[in-house]
């Protein structure tokens, strides 16, 4: 690893989403006969790559996206690397791509976080968003799997994922595409499920949403998930209120943070679940005040509450189309977490 660089200084005051990278990347290799090669943290710099590339042609590129915060003392905690390690695993196997081992996926991002947290300003909605990705290397236009590949680090600085605010969003039921089905890619995460969505995520946008709900492939009535992003229904009120989200089928992505607000809702006594939820139950459930409250997680969206949902058949307001008390607790038990201001019994921090 080369440490002689200079780390960040310059703070970023304004992140957005995606677009104000810190200042350096860390890079390795892989070949059949070597292995990894060492990390090299460099500048954040562009690549050079011939234009056969095996990647670039059929989508061998596997990625995982995590945040790193700043505590309340001011030192960095990154959110459940380890976990994050494990599905890159899997996204990668499933590709038929070598698995990075996932100590050394702990350790290069904690070099990174070393190197540019100086980009992080003290504003706590601010956040280093962490950019694991792997690609295969070889100049071929076989269609075989890649016999190198390469590794790429690199992090934005993130503000708000839907800008700056938490208010309630809506969401648009896709009945022309599908995300993801039985024996297909859905439940890892690779750059292949995401450029098939752009068309229905800009369907929604149309339609004045700012996220698409996808529907399961086979019968296309039961929910899935949403484009980045998990999602909660809130069964009842109060201290009884059941925290719902869509089972997982294959076709889902098992969000890191679906799996923490699951935690997190049975810590703050309620009773959670894991159901195959049909459009209609849904439609219905929001119609007699049964679900009172809606939610999507995910790394980049935290806890967003949905306000509307506008479907072909009908739109309808969940609850009274604002924020629920459930939302905002589990919202607030999650971010006190990635802040280090909450006790941490599963050692999510690292
Ligand atoms: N579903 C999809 C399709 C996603 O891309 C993401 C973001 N990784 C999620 C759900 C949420 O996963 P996580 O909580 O691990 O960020």
């Amino acid at each position: 690893m080369t440490t002689t660089l200079e780390p960040t200084t310059q703070v970023v005051a304004n992140p957005g989403h995606g677009e104000s990278f810190t200042e350096h990347m860390i890079s390795m290799e892989w070949n059949e006969q070597d292995g990894w090669s060492t990390p090299e943290l460099t500048p954040l710099q562009n690549l050079s790559i011939h234009p056969g590339m095996i990647g670039l042609h059929y989508g061998q590129v596997a990625f995982e996206g995590l945040k790193a915060h700043r505590r309340a003392d001011g030192s960095m905690g990154v959110w459940r690397s380890a976990d994050h390690a494990l599905r890159f695993q899997r996204s990668c196997a499933r590709l038929a791509m070598p698995e990075l081992p996932a100590d050394v996926f702990v350790s290069v991002i904690d070099q990174l976080i070393n190197a540019d947290q100086g980009s992080l300003s003290d504003d706590p909605s601010h956040s280093i968003y962490i950019r694991p990705m792997m690609f295969g290397t070889d100049t071929s236009l076989m269609l075989r799997p890649s016999r190198t590949y390469r590794f790429l680090l690199m992090a934005f600085v993130a503000g708000g994922f839907f800008g700056e605010n938490t208010e309630s969003v809506s969401v648009f039921v896709s009945h022309d595409y599908v995300r993801a089905f039985p024996g297909g890619t859905g439940n890892v995460k690779i750059a292949g499920n995401y450029a098939p969505s752009f068309l229905a995520q800009r369907e929604a946008e149309a339609a004045g949403c700012q996220q698409v709900v996808w529907l399961d492939a086979v019968e296309r009535r039961y929910l899935e998930e949403m484009g980045g992003m998990n999602m909660f229904l809130v069964r009842g009120q109060g201290a009884d209120a059941q925290v719902i989200t869509p089972q997982l089928t294959g076709t889902l992505l098992p969000g890191v943070t679906r799996n923490t607000i699951l935690t997190l809702a049975e810590r703050l006594g309620h009773r959670v679940g894991e159901e195959r939820i049909t459009l209609e139950q849904w439609r219905r459930e929001c119609a007699d005040g049964t679900i009172s409250e809606v939610f999507a997680c995910g790394t980049a969206a935290v806890v967003t509450p949905v306000g509307k949902v506008r479907d072909r058949d009908g739109d309808w307001t969940i609850g009274t189309g604002t924020p629920g008390p459930v939302t905002r607790a589990l919202r607030t038990a999650l971010t006190d977490l990635h802040h280090g201001l909450a006790a941490d019994p599963a050692g999510w921090l690292h």
